[in-house]
């Protein structure tokens, strides 16, 4: 667990003495701002875990030498798409537009992912591709989801040990809500997760709350 903190201004006074005086002990940092020891030990605490000082038996504490900007973008750097990805829902490429409208609603999801008999990758469906099908008088229960999905080669896919930060990147530059999260096998691709806009936007929130995954 990590914390995200705003430091308060004996935390920064700390931070001053050790940056300037580090590595210095616990009990002298005490002596220089006429508190005891006991007093500072839970902002020596804070200030361990939050990434600024870091603490060495017999030696002392010692400034990291990162901002608060730097630790950050170190945690988010650290951010694996494992740690967040959602279960995928997938559909069969002979399943029809209409019960794909319906798994869409049961599942609750703005993106299905098309696999073929042997549970590999084939294609794509958003929401809109839905609406689009749904538009003209044709039957829905009988036009198959692989007229109308987006297929290989042109989805865009993820691995399970990817940056989450490079993912939201493709969310961004490929104007996507979601994407798969795909192995490698014999056949093709297989799907074992997704990542969506909704998964990013709450790895920012646990960011700013404080307990975020680093993996
Ligand atoms: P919507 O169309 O509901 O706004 P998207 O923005 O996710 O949802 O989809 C836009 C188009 O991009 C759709 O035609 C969809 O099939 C396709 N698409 C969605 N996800 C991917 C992906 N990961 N790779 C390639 N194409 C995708």
């Amino acid at each position: 667990m990590v914390r995200k903190i705003e430091l308060n201004k004996r935390q920064e006074k700390i931070l001053q003495i050790v940056k300037e005086n580090g590595p210095i002990t616990g009990e002298s940092i005490a002596d220089q701002l006429n508190l005891t020891r006991a007093t500072l030990r839970p902002d020596l605490a804070i200030l361990t875990m939050a990434g600024y000082l870091d603490a060495r038996p017999r030696v002392g504490y010692f400034y990291t030498g990162q901002s608060g900007g730097q630790l950050l973008s170190g945690k988010i750097k650290k951010m694996k798409v494992k740690s967040h990805m959602s279960i995928p829902v997938v559909v069969s490429e002979n399943t029809s537009v209409y019960d794909a409208i319906v798994t869409m609603f049961l599942e609750d999801v703005g993106t299905l992912f098309v696999v073929d008999e042997s549970s590999i990758l084939v294609g794509v469906l958003s929401r809109k591709d839905l609406l689009r099908a749904s538009l003209g008088k044709q039957e829905l229960a009988s036009i198959p989801v692989n007229i109308i999905m987006t297929r290989m080669p042109n989805i865009t896919m993820c691995e399970k040990d990817d940056l989450l930060i490079d993912v939201a990147k493709k969310l961004i530059d490929k104007q996507i809500d979601a994407l798969p999260v795909v192995r490698l096998s014999d056949d093709g691709y297989e799907v074992i997760g997704r990542i969506t806009k909704t998964n990013t936007t709450k790895a920012l929130v646990a960011l700013a709350s404080e307990d975020v995954i680093l993996e």
